[in-house]
Protein backbone atom coordinates (compact mmCIF):
# COMPACT_ATOMS: atom_id res chain seq x y z
CA UNK A 1 0.00 0.00 0.00
CA UNK A 2 1.65 3.47 -0.94
CA UNK A 3 1.10 6.97 0.84
CA UNK A 4 -0.42 9.19 -2.11
CA UNK A 5 -1.40 12.71 -1.89
CA UNK A 6 -3.49 14.14 -4.15
CA UNK A 7 -3.65 17.89 -4.38
CA UNK A 8 -7.09 19.23 -6.41
CA UNK A 9 -8.65 15.85 -5.47
CA UNK A 10 -11.99 17.46 -4.83
CA UNK A 11 -12.22 18.76 -8.39
CA UNK A 12 -13.02 16.59 -11.66
CA UNK A 13 -9.88 14.54 -12.94
CA UNK A 14 -8.88 14.51 -8.79
CA UNK A 15 -11.62 12.77 -7.83
CA UNK A 16 -11.75 10.67 -10.62
CA UNK A 17 -7.98 9.73 -9.88
CA UNK A 18 -8.65 9.34 -5.93
CA UNK A 19 -11.22 6.99 -6.93
CA UNK A 20 -9.08 5.05 -9.22
CA UNK A 21 -6.18 4.95 -6.44
CA UNK A 22 -7.83 3.78 -3.61
CA UNK A 23 -9.62 0.88 -5.88
CA UNK A 24 -6.36 -0.06 -6.46
CA UNK A 25 -5.56 -0.45 -2.60
CA UNK A 26 -3.84 2.59 -2.00
CA UNK A 27 -3.95 5.19 1.27
CA UNK A 28 -5.03 8.47 -0.49
CA UNK A 29 -4.61 12.12 1.36
CA UNK A 30 -6.56 14.63 -0.32
CA UNK A 31 -5.96 18.18 -0.33
CA UNK A 32 -8.11 20.50 -1.51
CA UNK A 33 -9.26 24.35 -0.89
CA UNK A 34 -12.83 23.83 -3.15
CA UNK A 35 -12.19 26.92 -5.04
CA UNK A 36 -13.37 25.19 -7.83
CA UNK A 37 -13.56 21.36 -6.40
CA UNK A 38 -16.82 20.00 -4.69
CA UNK A 39 -17.25 17.90 -1.93
CA UNK A 40 -19.96 15.92 -3.34
CA UNK A 41 -17.31 14.56 -6.34
CA UNK A 42 -16.05 12.70 -2.95
CA UNK A 43 -18.81 11.95 -1.21
CA UNK A 44 -18.42 8.18 -1.75
CA UNK A 45 -14.54 8.05 0.35
CA UNK A 46 -15.09 10.06 2.72
CA UNK A 47 -16.02 7.05 5.17
CA UNK A 48 -13.02 4.78 3.23
CA UNK A 49 -10.52 4.95 6.33
CA UNK A 50 -7.87 4.97 3.71
CA UNK A 51 -9.07 8.07 2.45
CA UNK A 52 -8.31 11.64 3.96
CA UNK A 53 -9.61 15.07 3.45
CA UNK A 54 -7.62 18.19 3.90
CA UNK A 55 -8.86 21.01 3.24
CA UNK A 56 -5.29 23.80 2.31
CA UNK A 57 -4.68 26.14 0.14
CA UNK A 58 -1.46 24.82 -1.18
CA UNK A 59 0.04 28.23 -1.74
CA UNK A 60 1.06 27.93 1.87
CA UNK A 61 3.73 25.61 2.73
CA UNK A 62 2.13 22.10 3.83
CA UNK A 63 4.17 19.34 6.07
CA UNK A 64 3.39 15.71 5.51
CA UNK A 65 5.33 12.92 6.26
CA UNK A 66 5.69 9.14 4.87
CA UNK A 67 4.73 10.22 1.15
CA UNK A 68 5.23 7.72 -1.77
CA UNK A 69 3.65 10.00 -4.44
CA UNK A 70 2.22 13.36 -5.02
CA UNK A 71 -0.13 14.24 -7.97
CA UNK A 72 0.00 17.79 -7.80
CA UNK A 73 -3.58 19.30 -10.05
CA UNK A 74 -4.69 21.72 -7.91
CA UNK A 75 -5.12 24.70 -10.01
CA UNK A 76 -8.48 26.10 -11.49
CA UNK A 77 -9.01 24.62 -15.18
CA UNK A 78 -11.94 26.43 -16.69
CA UNK A 79 -11.22 29.64 -17.98
CA UNK A 80 -13.92 30.92 -16.25
CA UNK A 81 -12.50 30.22 -13.22
CA UNK A 82 -8.74 30.91 -13.80
CA UNK A 83 -9.58 34.03 -15.01
CA UNK A 84 -11.45 35.21 -11.95
CA UNK A 85 -8.53 35.93 -10.22
CA UNK A 86 -5.43 35.75 -12.68
CA UNK A 87 -3.23 36.77 -9.34
CA UNK A 88 -4.58 33.22 -7.40
CA UNK A 89 -3.96 31.77 -10.24
CA UNK A 90 -0.61 31.79 -11.04
CA UNK A 91 0.20 32.09 -7.07
CA UNK A 92 -1.32 28.11 -7.21
CA UNK A 93 0.87 27.26 -10.28
CA UNK A 94 4.11 28.47 -9.04
CA UNK A 95 4.28 28.96 -4.95
CA UNK A 96 1.32 25.91 -4.66
CA UNK A 97 4.25 23.72 -6.52
CA UNK A 98 7.22 25.15 -5.20
CA UNK A 99 5.73 23.94 -1.80
CA UNK A 100 5.12 20.47 -3.22
CA UNK A 101 8.46 20.04 -4.56
CA UNK A 102 10.05 20.73 -1.44
CA UNK A 103 7.65 18.16 0.38
CA UNK A 104 8.50 15.72 -2.53
CA UNK A 105 12.24 16.24 -1.89
CA UNK A 106 11.90 16.17 1.70
CA UNK A 107 10.04 12.56 1.33
CA UNK A 108 11.85 11.46 -1.20
CA UNK A 109 8.61 10.79 -3.30
CA UNK A 110 7.60 11.03 -6.84
CA UNK A 111 5.77 14.25 -7.93
CA UNK A 112 3.63 14.16 -11.09
CA UNK A 113 3.10 17.85 -12.42
CA UNK A 114 -0.40 18.46 -13.91
CA UNK A 115 0.65 20.90 -16.97
CA UNK A 116 -1.40 21.82 -19.72
CA UNK A 117 -1.61 21.45 -23.61
CA UNK A 118 -1.97 25.28 -22.89
CA UNK A 119 2.15 25.34 -22.49
CA UNK A 120 1.94 25.31 -26.56
CA UNK A 121 -0.17 28.54 -26.70
CA UNK A 122 -1.85 29.45 -29.75
CA UNK A 123 0.29 26.83 -32.00
CA UNK A 124 2.03 27.20 -35.12
CA UNK A 125 2.88 23.40 -35.21
CA UNK A 126 0.51 20.97 -36.23
CA UNK A 127 -0.55 18.19 -33.85
CA UNK A 128 1.88 19.25 -30.56
CA UNK A 129 4.64 17.31 -30.23
CA UNK A 130 6.12 17.83 -26.86
CA UNK A 131 9.36 19.36 -28.36
CA UNK A 132 7.28 22.25 -29.64
CA UNK A 133 8.23 24.94 -27.60
CA UNK A 134 4.81 27.31 -27.88
CA UNK A 135 3.37 30.41 -29.03
CA UNK A 136 1.97 32.07 -25.61
CA UNK A 137 0.77 35.59 -25.05
CA UNK A 138 3.06 36.58 -21.43
CA UNK A 139 0.47 39.74 -20.82
CA UNK A 140 -2.86 38.39 -22.42
CA UNK A 141 -5.93 37.40 -20.33
CA UNK A 142 -4.85 33.36 -20.72
CA UNK A 143 -1.31 34.12 -19.22
CA UNK A 144 -2.17 33.76 -15.61
CA UNK A 145 -2.75 30.23 -16.29
CA UNK A 146 -0.34 29.32 -19.43
CA UNK A 147 2.86 31.16 -17.49
CA UNK A 148 1.94 29.60 -14.22
CA UNK A 149 2.19 25.91 -15.64
CA UNK A 150 5.35 27.12 -17.43
CA UNK A 151 7.21 28.10 -14.92
CA UNK A 152 5.61 25.07 -13.07
CA UNK A 153 7.28 22.80 -15.52
CA UNK A 154 10.36 24.41 -15.09
CA UNK A 155 10.42 24.06 -11.48
CA UNK A 156 10.24 20.39 -12.03
CA UNK A 157 12.93 20.07 -13.87
CA UNK A 158 15.18 22.54 -11.95
CA UNK A 159 14.39 20.73 -8.73
CA UNK A 160 15.44 17.56 -10.85
CA UNK A 161 19.03 18.75 -11.98
CA UNK A 162 19.86 20.97 -8.52
CA UNK A 163 18.29 18.60 -5.59
CA UNK A 164 17.76 15.03 -7.47
CA UNK A 165 13.55 15.25 -7.17
CA UNK A 166 11.89 12.79 -8.61
CA UNK A 167 9.45 14.31 -11.60
CA UNK A 168 6.96 13.48 -13.58
CA UNK A 169 5.44 16.01 -15.97
CA UNK A 170 2.16 15.39 -18.01
CA UNK A 171 1.02 17.49 -20.18
CA UNK A 172 -3.26 17.30 -20.55
CA UNK A 173 -5.20 18.16 -23.62
CA UNK A 174 -9.00 18.51 -23.33
CA UNK A 175 -10.76 15.99 -20.79
CA UNK A 176 -14.06 15.55 -20.32
CA UNK A 177 -16.77 13.03 -18.38
CA UNK A 178 -18.43 12.46 -14.94
CA UNK A 179 -17.98 14.73 -12.15
CA UNK A 180 -17.19 18.10 -14.08
CA UNK A 181 -18.89 20.68 -12.71
CA UNK A 182 -21.79 21.64 -14.27
CA UNK A 183 -20.81 25.11 -13.85
CA UNK A 184 -17.17 25.05 -15.03
CA UNK A 185 -18.13 27.07 -18.12
CA UNK A 186 -16.12 24.67 -20.21
CA UNK A 187 -17.34 24.11 -23.32
CA UNK A 188 -18.35 19.97 -23.09
CA UNK A 189 -20.22 21.19 -20.23
CA UNK A 190 -22.07 23.98 -21.30
CA UNK A 191 -23.17 22.54 -24.43
CA UNK A 192 -24.24 18.81 -23.05
CA UNK A 193 -26.25 21.42 -20.05
CA UNK A 194 -27.60 23.99 -22.73
CA UNK A 195 -29.19 20.90 -24.44
CA UNK A 196 -30.55 19.28 -21.81
CA UNK A 197 -32.31 22.62 -20.63
CA UNK A 198 -33.62 23.85 -24.47
CA UNK A 199 -31.28 26.79 -24.11
CA UNK A 200 -29.36 28.39 -26.63
CA UNK A 201 -25.84 26.59 -27.96
CA UNK A 202 -23.29 29.24 -27.53
CA UNK A 203 -20.55 28.64 -29.92
CA UNK A 204 -18.08 31.60 -29.33
CA UNK A 205 -16.41 32.91 -32.65
CA UNK A 206 -17.39 30.82 -35.80
CA UNK A 207 -16.79 27.61 -33.82
CA UNK A 208 -14.27 26.62 -36.91
CA UNK A 209 -11.22 26.82 -34.00
CA UNK A 210 -10.66 22.64 -33.12
CA UNK A 211 -9.77 20.40 -29.91
CA UNK A 212 -9.27 17.13 -29.15
CA UNK A 213 -11.60 15.58 -26.39
CA UNK A 214 -10.57 12.86 -24.21
CA UNK A 215 -12.45 10.85 -21.91
CA UNK A 216 -11.58 10.70 -18.27
CA UNK A 217 -11.24 7.11 -17.86
CA UNK A 218 -8.75 7.20 -20.71
CA UNK A 219 -6.71 10.07 -19.40
CA UNK A 220 -6.20 8.21 -15.75
CA UNK A 221 -4.95 4.97 -17.25
CA UNK A 222 -2.56 7.02 -19.07
CA UNK A 223 -1.89 9.20 -16.08
CA UNK A 224 -1.41 5.97 -13.77
CA UNK A 225 0.82 4.51 -16.53
CA UNK A 226 3.49 7.68 -15.95
CA UNK A 227 3.62 7.60 -12.90
CA UNK A 228 4.84 3.85 -12.85
CA UNK A 229 7.33 4.53 -15.94
CA UNK A 230 10.70 4.10 -15.81
CA UNK A 231 12.46 6.46 -13.08
CA UNK A 232 14.45 8.60 -15.80
CA UNK A 233 11.28 8.89 -17.84
CA UNK A 234 10.21 12.75 -16.65
CA UNK A 235 8.43 13.57 -19.43
CA UNK A 236 7.10 16.05 -20.50
CA UNK A 237 4.53 13.64 -22.17
CA UNK A 238 1.29 14.83 -23.97
CA UNK A 239 -2.18 12.74 -22.52
CA UNK A 240 -4.97 13.30 -24.43
CA UNK A 241 -7.33 12.07 -27.45
CA UNK A 242 -5.82 12.91 -31.20
CA UNK A 243 -9.49 13.14 -32.43
CA UNK A 244 -10.16 16.32 -33.46
CA UNK A 245 -13.20 18.26 -33.81
CA UNK A 246 -14.18 22.06 -34.57
CA UNK A 247 -16.59 23.27 -31.96
CA UNK A 248 -19.27 23.50 -34.20
CA UNK A 249 -18.44 19.52 -35.04
CA UNK A 250 -18.64 19.17 -31.01
CA UNK A 251 -22.33 21.31 -31.06
CA UNK A 252 -23.95 19.22 -33.57
CA UNK A 253 -23.12 16.09 -32.29
CA UNK A 254 -24.37 17.02 -28.54
CA UNK A 255 -27.73 18.05 -30.68
CA UNK A 256 -27.82 14.56 -32.23
CA UNK A 257 -26.95 13.23 -29.25
CA UNK A 258 -29.71 15.29 -26.59
CA UNK A 259 -33.68 15.15 -27.40
CA UNK A 260 -33.53 18.91 -27.42
CA UNK A 261 -35.15 22.15 -29.05
CA UNK A 262 -31.70 24.51 -28.56
CA UNK A 263 -30.59 25.98 -31.45
CA UNK A 264 -27.11 26.78 -32.23
CA UNK A 265 -25.82 30.74 -31.64
CA UNK A 266 -22.49 32.74 -32.35
CA UNK A 267 -21.24 34.85 -29.68
CA UNK A 268 -17.42 37.03 -29.41
CA UNK A 269 -14.65 35.16 -29.47
CA UNK A 270 -12.71 35.47 -26.09
CA UNK A 271 -9.23 37.09 -26.58
CA UNK A 272 -6.09 34.70 -26.80
CA UNK A 273 -8.46 31.84 -27.67
CA UNK A 274 -6.22 29.28 -29.61
CA UNK A 275 -7.29 27.99 -33.07
CA UNK A 276 -6.36 24.55 -32.72
CA UNK A 277 -5.21 21.55 -31.01
CA UNK A 278 -4.71 18.25 -31.07
CA UNK A 279 -2.02 15.73 -29.32
CA UNK A 280 0.77 13.82 -31.11
CA UNK A 281 0.97 11.02 -28.51
CA UNK A 282 4.09 8.92 -29.94
CA UNK A 283 5.95 9.68 -26.85
CA UNK A 284 3.28 8.38 -24.70
CA UNK A 285 2.95 5.16 -26.97
CA UNK A 286 6.28 4.53 -26.97
CA UNK A 287 7.17 4.96 -22.99
CA UNK A 288 3.27 3.83 -21.15
CA UNK A 289 3.12 1.01 -22.38
CA UNK A 290 1.06 1.49 -25.82
CA UNK A 291 -0.89 3.60 -24.11
CA UNK A 292 -3.46 5.37 -26.23
CA UNK A 293 -6.96 6.39 -25.74
CA UNK A 294 -9.96 3.77 -26.53
CA UNK A 295 -13.32 5.79 -26.23
CA UNK A 296 -14.35 8.23 -28.92
CA UNK A 297 -15.74 11.41 -28.54
CA UNK A 298 -19.43 9.90 -29.23
CA UNK A 299 -19.21 6.84 -26.79
CA UNK A 300 -17.91 9.23 -23.85
CA UNK A 301 -20.21 11.75 -24.41
CA UNK A 302 -23.29 8.86 -23.49
CA UNK A 303 -22.31 8.63 -19.98
CA UNK A 304 -21.36 12.12 -19.77
CA UNK A 305 -25.14 13.33 -20.87
CA UNK A 306 -25.98 10.69 -17.74
CA UNK A 307 -23.90 12.17 -15.38
CA UNK A 308 -25.17 15.73 -16.15
CA UNK A 309 -29.17 14.72 -16.56
CA UNK A 310 -28.37 13.04 -12.98
CA UNK A 311 -26.76 16.32 -11.69
CA UNK A 312 -28.98 18.83 -12.98
P1 LIG B 1 -11.00 21.45 -11.41
O1 LIG B 1 -11.19 22.92 -11.36
O2 LIG B 1 -12.22 20.58 -11.44
O3 LIG B 1 -10.08 20.95 -10.21
C1 LIG B 1 -9.07 21.74 -9.63
C2 LIG B 1 -9.08 21.47 -8.14
O4 LIG B 1 -8.02 22.22 -7.50
C3 LIG B 1 -10.38 21.91 -7.45
O5 LIG B 1 -10.85 20.89 -6.61
C4 LIG B 1 -9.98 23.16 -6.66
O6 LIG B 1 -10.78 23.40 -5.52
C5 LIG B 1 -8.54 22.84 -6.32
N1 LIG B 1 -7.72 24.03 -6.04
C6 LIG B 1 -7.64 25.18 -6.77
N2 LIG B 1 -6.76 26.03 -6.20
C7 LIG B 1 -6.28 25.41 -5.09
C8 LIG B 1 -5.33 25.79 -4.10
N3 LIG B 1 -4.67 26.95 -4.16
N4 LIG B 1 -5.11 24.92 -3.08
C9 LIG B 1 -5.75 23.72 -3.01
N5 LIG B 1 -6.65 23.31 -3.93
C10 LIG B 1 -6.90 24.16 -4.97
O7 LIG B 1 -10.10 21.16 -12.71
P2 LIG B 1 -9.68 19.77 -13.40
O8 LIG B 1 -10.22 19.75 -14.77
O9 LIG B 1 -9.95 18.63 -12.49
O10 LIG B 1 -8.10 19.99 -13.53
C11 LIG B 1 -7.19 19.41 -12.62
C12 LIG B 1 -5.77 19.71 -13.08
O11 LIG B 1 -5.54 19.19 -14.38
C13 LIG B 1 -5.45 21.21 -13.13
O12 LIG B 1 -4.14 21.41 -12.66
C14 LIG B 1 -5.53 21.54 -14.60
O13 LIG B 1 -4.69 22.60 -14.94
C15 LIG B 1 -5.06 20.23 -15.24
N6 LIG B 1 -5.61 20.08 -16.60
C16 LIG B 1 -6.92 19.73 -16.79
C17 LIG B 1 -7.40 19.65 -18.10
C18 LIG B 1 -8.82 19.22 -18.39
O14 LIG B 1 -9.21 19.19 -19.56
N7 LIG B 1 -9.63 18.88 -17.42
C19 LIG B 1 -6.56 19.92 -19.18
C20 LIG B 1 -5.25 20.29 -18.93
C21 LIG B 1 -4.77 20.35 -17.63
N1 LIG C 1 -16.34 27.47 -26.18
C1 LIG C 1 -17.54 27.71 -26.85
N2 LIG C 1 -18.68 27.81 -26.11
C2 LIG C 1 -18.71 27.66 -24.76
C3 LIG C 1 -17.48 27.40 -24.08
C4 LIG C 1 -16.32 27.33 -24.82
O1 LIG C 1 -17.56 27.85 -28.08
O2 LIG C 1 -19.80 27.74 -24.18
C5 LIG C 1 -15.10 27.35 -26.99
C6 LIG C 1 -13.91 28.16 -26.48
O3 LIG C 1 -13.95 29.47 -27.01
C7 LIG C 1 -12.75 27.33 -27.01
C8 LIG C 1 -13.27 25.91 -26.98
O4 LIG C 1 -14.69 26.00 -26.93
O5 LIG C 1 -12.49 27.67 -28.35
C9 LIG C 1 -12.78 25.10 -25.77
O6 LIG C 1 -13.05 25.88 -24.61
P1 LIG C 1 -12.80 25.34 -23.13
O7 LIG C 1 -13.03 26.50 -22.22
O8 LIG C 1 -13.58 24.10 -22.90
O9 LIG C 1 -11.26 24.90 -23.14
P2 LIG C 1 -9.90 25.62 -23.61
O10 LIG C 1 -10.22 26.87 -24.34
O11 LIG C 1 -9.16 25.87 -22.36
O12 LIG C 1 -9.28 24.61 -24.52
Amino acid sequence: MKRILVTGGAGFLGSNLCKRLIKEGNHVICVDNLYTGRMVNIEELMDNPEFEFINHNIIEPLDIDNLDEIYNLACPASPPHYQKSPTYTTKTCVLGILNMLELATKNNAKIMQFSTSEVYGDPFVHPQVETYRGNVNPIGIRSCYDEGKRVAETLCFDYNREFGTRIKVIRIFNTYGPMMDPKDGRVVSNFIIQALKGEDITIYGDGSQTRSFCYVDDLIEGIVRMMASREDFLGPVNLGNPGEFTIRELAEIVLEMVDTKSKLVCMDLPKDDPTQRKPDITVAGRELNGWAPKISLREGLVPTIEYFKKTI
